[in-house]
């Protein structure tokens, strides 16, 4: 049987790129039992502030319903409900070496780049780790950005099997076919993402038509006057390109001009945004039913997680 985890932090608003890279796919393979996190735990390892954070857990969780993510057959949990991912998390941290969390992309990159560093930013990935074997996860949708750390989770399960006995099931990195890596509309060198502190590149699943009309108008393009798929040369068109082929449900063009892509693009992604942003507005009007989404979600999920973290400390050698 497989079983899989998508995660979303809630770092922030969610974007084209979440929608088109991770949440798609879920909701396509919806057949498959799977499960939607929201990883409010990995938001505290960056300055937070507690009540944005609030806002946005629920943001995420309420953004993921109205874009066709059911509850009744992905689970939808914050990984913070469900306290069986920090104790794992902790036993795994034992089972993990300092250099193995040093050495993570992500972790230098981010330590360096910011004044204070929370010891749990150095530790994330074992959490991530949590997260995928509490659950008995055997495919994990990974974009590029996240490959690493599943590696490391590949790493810790075999070694910890090898080392106490069979315990976790080692989860193997799925790549979402068909899925493109939406890039920033003002810079198209990087991609799309929640956290980068300007908005002038990203189109939130929530941004009202009038917003991602401008948003879409100011994207970086170039002086080749050509509509055509270059990521190389062309970037930013390449980028166009591809949210309109993502979004619109016929084949696109012909392009006489930017202009006309831009156009094509703007309506095409309101098309795909529009009744999201119904529905959300829908779904605000009772946060309570969200929550009670979440509390399902979680007693969902809790007797198999409840069920590794007792075969984790038998093999570890505590008492029961
Ligand atoms: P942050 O900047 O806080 O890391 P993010 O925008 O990268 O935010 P995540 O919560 O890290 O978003 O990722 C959620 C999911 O969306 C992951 O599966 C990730 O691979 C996917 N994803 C993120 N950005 C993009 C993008 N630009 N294009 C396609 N998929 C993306
Ligand atoms: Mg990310």
């Amino acid at each position: 049987m497989t079983r899989r985890l998508t995660g979303f932090q809630p770092t922030g608003h969610l974007h084209l790129g979440n929608l088109i890279g991770a949440m798609r796919p879920l909701v396509a393979a919806q057949a498959t039992p799977s499960i939607a996190m929201i990883a409010d735990l990995h938001a505290l390892t960056m300055e937070h502030d507690p009540r944005q954070l609030r806002a946005n857990t629920l943001q995420v969780a309420t953004v993921l319903i109205a874009a066709g993510v059911d509850p009744q057959r992905t689970a939808i949990i914050a990984n913070s409900q469900v306290p069986e991912h920090s104790e794992l998390h902790y036993l795994l941290e034992c089972a993990t070496g300092y250099g193995e969390a040093a050495r993570m992309i992500q972790f230098k990159e981010k330590s360096a780049a910011s004044k204070t560093v929370r010891l749990s930013l150095l530790t994330y990935p074992v959490l991530m780790a949590a997260d995928i074997l509490v659950h008995d996860c055997d495919q994990v949708p990974v974009g590029d950005d996240q490959s690493q750390h599943l590696e490391l989770t590949r790493t810790i399960a075999t070694r910890f099997n090898a080392r106490y006995g069979q315990t976790f099931t080692v989860p193997e990195g799925i790549r979402p076919v068909n899925t493109a890596r939406i890039m920033d509309l003002a810079d198209p060198s990087r991609k799309m993402s929640k956290s980068t502190p300007s908005a002038a590149g990203r189109i939130g699943l929530l941004d009202p038509p009038e917003v991602i009309r401008r948003t879409i108008a100011r994207a970086v393009t170039d002086t080749v006057g050509v509509v055509r798929v270059d990521p190389e040369r062309q970037p930013g068109v390449s980028n166009l390109l591809a949210i309109l082929r993502a979004c619109a449900d016929r084949e696109p063009g012909p392009f006489t001009s930017y202009g006309v892509l831009k156009r094509e693009a703007t309506d095409a992604v309101e098309s795909v945004l529009g009744p999201i942003r119904a529905r959300y507005a829908e779904l605000s009007e009772d946060p309570g039913h969200v929550r009670k989404i979440l509390a399902e979600g979680k007693a969902w999920v809790q007797p198999r997680a409840a069920e590794t973290v007792r075969r984790t400390r038998a093999a570890l050698g505590l008492l029961d």
